[in-house]
């Protein structure tokens, strides 16, 4: 017997009529170099409309990538919005990608057109003529000083927006599974994949950023994405903001502490989301700040120090709600609510179960499996094995099937590629990535949970922890550590801080002071150039592996 429910589309228009509908009075503020701007909701859905005639009349095909080469901006979601809703693919390029990488991913996708912010030119520009199947690009223009090229193949944002005549009507998509976007992972290993989320993924990942016990966007909140737009769409924020009704403030090109502190507090900002990075530079900050308004600072992309999310709820009142994920999971898989078990906890406890990744968000399916035996992990917080995902907002394959074969099981799981325990309540610790676990003499050790520890030290501003090659235990752990501005700190220190509180064995064989740790184009620790940087050293003197 078949269930009498309608079987209606779940698609992107349903995420414009509605934002267009109910929430049209709700603004949108962008920071650009120019100033900030505000457009309501109403005026930027007039715009989209426009916006799906020039998609129109540039000629881009029925199923066209849409590429953006843009920062975070009203504009940039005008394309969210425009490039899906007539049944183009969104493609958000990352801006920070190396040149040969950005060509790659641009002709893989089959770019028609580029849409690029002015201040960004001058990064897109000089690599075109390479692009093969792009006949277009459309400057936005952003008021930064950067001359536009003399070139047929270039045209101006908002002249063709002028000349354009609104779409009527409702806009439609008739299969749910058609593709909405795509973005690229930032390709640590081999060439970028191409993961490319569908209507339907999208739809019910941002209806996931609306559930109470996650992130729990309402009408109420005033959002800032600090998470590139071009980034896993900004961890669904975007979408999800306009299906709640939330209002909007986009960061635009100034990524820095001051500027987005002083935009969390001037817009009395309640929900914001970025890197630990970002939020490592911003904490210095904290005390001249009013931020009485945010509730809501989500954080991942890579673990969240418990030292970082304890010393925001000191400063501040709030400390980090952590979620994880990867471009591949659209990317919200877990996210570390507190749960009434938690109640019973100590704070320090408390700030712990916040330093996990959290639980599966619903209709998200994960299990642990050992990566040698292929047998699933219990539930005991002590068996690690590596994260598998399934779900509809989980890829099933990338794009031409390229590049992942190993990375999906027989029955259809993700392979994260993370590994990582999990509680009897259901909570993940991550403990490392696959290719960043340490082999100490067969038995492993987590680069994060040691990084984690060490940045704990009152005087560390950053640390990151390598495999290096040892002659007896064939990798030991060096530890890179950046010490805070104006602090002095040995070695010695570190090892005596790290020593009540990791394994003997984990005690890093060596310390290296750094400037800063080097970072991948989204931001999070680049333990490839590490690795790089120190490929030949070699560990003088004992391992406190040989006395454990
Ligand atoms: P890339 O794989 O190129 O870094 P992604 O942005 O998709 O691109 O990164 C996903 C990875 O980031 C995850 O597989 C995981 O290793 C790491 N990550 C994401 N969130 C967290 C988190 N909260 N804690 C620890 N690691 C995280």
């Amino acid at each position: 017997m078949l269930g009498l429910m309608q079987d209606r589309s779940l698609t992107l228009p349903h995420v414009f009529h509605r934002a267009e509908q109910l929430f049209g009075h709700k603004t949108v503020v962008t920071a650009a170099p120019s100033g900030e701007t505000a457009t309501t909701i109403a005026e930027l859905c007039g715009r989209v409309r426009r916006l799906a005639t020039v998609l129109d009349d540039l000629g881009i095909t029925a199923d066209g990538r849409v590429g953006t080469f843009c920062w975070n901006t009203a504009r940039h979601l005008e394309l969210y919005l425009a490039a899906p809703c007539t049944g183009r693919v969104l493609h958000t390029l990352n801006i920070r990608l190396f040149p040969d990488q950005l060509v790659y991913v641009a002709n893989h996708a089959e770019d028609e057109v580029v849409f690029v912010d002015r201040s960004l030119l001058p990064l897109l520009w000089p690599h075109v003529d390479k692009l093969e199947t792009v006949r277009t690009v459309v400057v936005i223009d952003d008021g930064a000083d950067v001359p536009v090229p003399d070139d047929p193949r270039v045209r101006d944002y908002e002249e063709l927006l002028a000349a354009a005549r609104p779409r009527t009507g409702p806009f439609e998509v008739e299969d749910e599974n058609t593709a909405a976007a795509m973005c690229y992972t930032s390709g640590t290993t081999g060439n970028p994949k191409g993961v490319v989320y569908s209507h339907r993924s999208a739809v019910l990942h941002s209806l996931a950023t609306l559930f109470a016990d996650g992130i729990a966007l309402t009408e109420r909140d005033v959002v800032l994405p600090i998470v590139p737009m071009f980034h896993a769409n900004a961890w669904g924020l975007p979408y999800g903001v306009l299906m709640a009704g939330s209002s909007l403030v986009l960061p635009g090109p100034n990524m820095a502490p001051e500027a987005i502190v002083s935009m969390l507090e001037r817009h009395e900002v309640t929900v914001t989301g970025g890197v630990p990075t970002i939020w490592m530079g911003i904490q210095p900050l904290l005390g001249e700040h009013d931020l009485s308004h945010l509730r809501t600072i989500l954080c991942g992309g890579s673990a969240v120090p418990k030292a970082l999310s304890k010393a925001y709820k000191e400063a501040i009142g709030v400390p980090m709600l952590q979620a994880w994920g990867m471009t591949e999971t659209s990317p919200i898989a877990t996210i570390a609510t507190m749960h009434s078990h938690h109640d019973e906890l100590t704070e320090d406890e408390r700030d712990d179960a916040r330093a996990r990744q959290g639980f599966p968000a619903p209709l998200v399916d994960l299990r642990i499996v050992d990566p040698g035996t292929g047998e699933l992990q219990p539930w005991d917080d002590v068996a690690t094995g590596e994260v598998q995902a399934a779900g509809p907002w989980i890829a099933r394959d990338y794009h031409r099937g390229e590049g992942g074969g190993a990375q999906f099981t027989e029955d259809g799981w993700l392979r994260t590629g993370d590994v990582a325990s999990v509680d009897r309540y259901g909570s993940f610790r991550l403990v490392d990535r696959t290719k960043d676990l340490i082999k100490s003499g067969g038995e492993w050790i987590g680069s994060v949970e040691l990084e984690n520890e060490i940045m704990a030290h009152p005087k560390v501003a950053e640390a990151a922890v390598i495999a290096v090659p040892h002659e007896r235990w064939v990798e030991r752990p060096l530890a890179c550590v950046v010490v805070k501005e104006g602090e002095d700190l040995t070695a010695e220190e570190i090892i005596e801080f790290l020593t009540p509180r990791v394994a003997k064995w984990w005690l890093p064989d060596a310390v290296e002071f750094i400037d800063e740790v080097p970072k991948t184009s989204v931001g999070k620790f680049s333990k490839k150039t590490l690795r790089e940087k120190f490929g030949g050293y070699r560990v003088a003197g004992p391992s406190t592996h040989d006395g454990g």
